[in-house]
C-alpha cells in the first residue's frame, strides 16, 4: 500500500507549527526508558510472556511514595498514607505497598482479601466506597476502619457491630460549598444525625474522623472541604466524641506529558480539524466531549487531565501550606497539628504514577475508505484506557529488529482486536516515525493507574494482557510474574507477604 509521507520534522528548531508533525511527548520515568533502551532485557521478556503485556514497575512506585512522605515530614503533622488500590489490580502494586509500611484503602471485598494476602494488617485497613448489608456484616468485627458513606450503611453497621470488638468508622462528607455534586458521602447538612448515632453507639462505633474525597485538581475546592470538616470536627468535640482523623481523600494528580507548549499545540490543531479550520485529525465523528457548532468547538475534553503538569508532590505541598481564612491563615498541616488531628490521605494514580507500560505487537496495517491508515494491534482499547477516555500521550514505537528504519513520520489511527467499531486505540490521530510493519512493538506509556485495569474485559474471548513486574537490581532487569512477585528489601532477600 501507499500511504502519503507527512512533512519530516527538520529537527532545527523551526518555530512552532511550521513543518514538524503535531505530537504529544510522553513523559517517561527513567528506569523505564532504561528498561526500553536495553532491547536483549526487553526481548528476554517479549519471550518468555508474549503480547501483550502490562509491566510494572516498583521501584517506580517507591520513588513515588518517597516524594509524597518527603512533603508530610517536612509539613511536621501525623499522617498516614492509604494506597488506593482500586488504581490496579496487580499484585506487584499493593504488596509493594505493605512491604513499605503503607496503609491501604480498598473498595471491595476482594481488594480487601487482595490487601490481607499482600500483608496488611486490619489497623493498616481502611474500607471506602458503597457497601452492601453483605460486605458491611464482613467488615464488623474484622478490625478494619470502615469509611462510612451514607447514613443507611452508619445504622446498619451500628446494628451489626458488638461492644466486645468495637468498629473504627470514618464519616465521609460531601456537599461542600461551590463543589459539583457528588454521589458518595454525608452531606453536611446532615451531619448532625449522623453524630448522633455516633454518640448513642459509642460502645460498638469507634468514632476515628472525618474524610472527603474530591476528584478535582483545585486546590480551592479541597481548602473549602477541610475548613468545612474542621468545623465539623468542633461540632463532634461539642458532643464529647473524639475524633483524632481528617482524611483529605486521593485526587494529587499524574504528569503524562514531557511537553506542555505542543501538548498545546497539538490540541489547538486537533480543534482546527474539528472545526474545518484545518487537516481533520480526529476518528469518524469522534469529538472527544467538545461541543462542534459549525465552526465553533467549545467545552472541555474528556482527556482534560493529559494537559496537567503539577507534581503531586508539588500540589500537596500547596494544598498542606495553603492558608485557611477561618484559622488565622494557617494551613491545613498547621491547623490539624495543632488539633492533635491526623491527616490521612488515599493516593491512588499519584503512587502509579509512571510505574506501568503496556506493550502491544502490531498485526497489521491498512488503509480505510476514507485514507486513513489504521494500523491494528493485538490488544484492545480498554487494555490502556477507561472507555470514555482519550489518551492524549504517544506511545513508543520499536522495530521488531532494530535498527529503525529511516523514514517519514505517518499519521495513523490505532486499532484494538476486537471486532467492534468503536475499538479504536486512538480516535485521535497519531505521527509515528515509520509506517509500522508486522510485529513492531508500540509501547503505551503510564499505564498503570486506571489505564490498564479499570475496565479491561476479556471480550471476544481474548485472554487478558499479562502482567510482569521489572526490576532492576544486581545490574540486570528481572522479570517476575505479577502472582509470583515479592517485594526485594535493598540488599536482602525477598519478603514472603506474610512476613511484610
Ligand atoms: C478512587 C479513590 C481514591 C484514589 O483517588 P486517586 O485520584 O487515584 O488518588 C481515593 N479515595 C477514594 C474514596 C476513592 O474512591
Amino acid at each position: 500500500m501507499t500511504v502519503r509521507p507527512t512533512t519530516p520534522d527538520p529537527a532545527t528548531g523551526t518555530t512552532a507549527g511550521s513543518a514538524r508533525p503535531p505530537a504529544l511527548p510522553a513523559r517517561w520515568d527513567s528506569l523505564v526508558q532504561d528498561f526500553l533502551a536495553d532491547r536483549a532485557a526487553l526481548d528476554r521478556v517479549i519471550e518468555r510472556f508474549g503480547t501483550p503485556l502490562h509491566l510494572l514497575f516498583p521501584q517506580v512506585f517507591t520513588d513515588n511514595l518517597a516524594r509524597l512522605t518527603e512533603v508530610l515530614d517536612a509539613a511536621a503533622v501525623g499522617y498516614r498514607i492509604c494506597y488506593a488500590h482500586k488504581v490496579n489490580r496487580s499484585a506487584t502494586l499493593v504488596r509493594t505497598a505493605a512491604a513499605l509500611r503503607t496503609s491501604v484503602d480498598v473498595a471491595s471485598a476482594g481488594e480487601l482479601e487482595s490487601a490481607r494476602q499482600a500483608g496488611f494488617t486490619p489497623d493498616r485497613i481502611e474500607v471506602t466506597g458503597p457497601k452492601g448489608e453483605v460486605f458491611l456484616r464482613t467488615l464488623a468485627g474484622s478490625g478494619v476502619t470502615v469509611n462510612i458513606d451514607n447514613q443507611w450503611e452508619l445504622e446498619t453497621l451500628a446494628g451489626l457491630a458488638r461492644p466486645t470488638a468495637p468498629v473504627p468508622v470514618l464519616l465521609r462528607i460531601s456537599g461542600f460549598p461551590d463543589s459539583r455534586p457528588s454521589r458518595f458521602g454525608i452531606p453536611v447538612d446532615s451531619v448532625d444525625r449522623a453524630l448522633d448515632v455516633l454518640r448513642a453507639s459509642g460502645d460498638r462505633l469507634d468514632f476515628r474522623g472525618l474524610a472527603f474525597h474530591l476528584d478535582t485538581g483545585d486546590i480551592a475546592e479541597r481548602l473549602r472541604a477541610a475548613e468545612t470538616c474542621f468545623g465539623l470536627l468542633e461540632q463532634a468535640y461539642a458532643r464529647d466524641l473524639l475524633p483524632s482523623v481528617l482524611n483529605i481523600g486521593g485526587g494529587l494528580r499524574q504528569v503524562f506529558t514531557a511537553d506542555e507548549r505542543r501538548f498545546d499545540e497539538y490540541v489547538h490543531r486537533l480543534r482546527d480539524g474539528l472545526s474545518g479550520r484545518g487537516p481533520r485529525m480526529s476518528w469518524g465523528a469522534t469529538t472527544f466531549g467538545y461541543q462542534v457548532d459549525g465552526t465553533s468547538v467549545r467545552g472541555t475534553p474528556v482527556f482534560h487531565k493529559y494537559a496537567n503538569t503539577v507534581a503531586a508532590e508539588e500540589m500537596l505541598a500547596d494544598l498542606l501550606a495553603a492558608p485557611l481564612e477561618g484559622h488565622g491563615g494557617r494551613g491545613i498541616g498547621r491547623v490539624a497539628a495543632d488539633n492533635l488531628l491526623e491527616i490521612w490521605l488515599e493516593p491512588g494514580k499519584a503512587l502509579a504514577d509512571l510505574a506501568g507500560i503496556t506493550l502491544a505487537r502490531v498485526e497489521f496495517v491498512k488503509e480505510s475508505a476514507d485514507g486513513s491508515v489504521l494500523v491494528h494491534l493485538d490488544l484492545s482499547r480498554d487494555s490502556v484506557t477507561p472507555a470514555d477516555q482519550e489518551v492524549m500521550a504517544d506511545p513508543l514505537l520499536l522495530p521488531r529488529y532494530p535498527p529503525a528504519p529511516a523514514t517519514t513520520p505517518v499519521g495513523v489511527y490505532l486499532a484494538g482486536r476486537l471486532c467492534l467499531e468503536r475499538d479504536l486505540v486512538t480516535a485521535h490521530k497519531i505521527w509515528l516515525p515509520w509506517l509500522p510493519r508486522p510485529g513492531d512493538l508500540v509501547v503505551f506509556p503510564n499505564t498503570a493507574a486506571y489505564h490498564s485495569d479499570l475496565s479491561a474485559a476479556a471480550a471476544a474471548m481474548h485472554p487478558p494482557a499479562h502482567k510482569v513486574a521489572i526490576e532492576w537490581r544486581d545490574g540486570t532487569f528481572r522479570a517476575t510474574p505479577d502472582a509470583e512477585f515479592r517485594p526485594t528489601p535493598p540488599g536482602g532477600e525477598p519478603l514472603s507477604p506474610e512476613d511484610s
